[in-house]
């Protein structure tokens, strides 16, 4: 499980998140900011810190905002 950015990252982009992350797991794409699932440690700081509420646990996503899980998890493939 994991912490999951979603859509408006997008016109915010302000990274406060990245500036709490214990583990730095946060990282900046071509539009915004993704969560590594495979290293966030599901502390919650950066949920707290996001000043647009665009960070949901995985498992609290609304529904309209699914997609941002696989987005997350392709930027992420992509990368490797
Ligand atoms: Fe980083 Fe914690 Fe947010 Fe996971 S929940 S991305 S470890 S700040």
């Amino acid at each position: 499980m994991a912490f999951v950015i979603t859509s408006p990252c997008i016109k915010e982009r302000a990274a406060d998140c990245m500036d709490v992350c214990p583990v730095d797991c946060i990282s900046l794409g071509a539009d915004q900011y993704y969560i590594d699932s495979d290293i966030c440690i599901d502390c919650g700081a950066c949920e707290s810190a996001c000043p647009v509420e665009a960070i949901y646990h995985e498992d609290e996503v609304p529904e309209g905002e699914i997609e941002y899980i696989q987005k997350a998890k392709s930027f992420f493939e992509m990368c490797d």
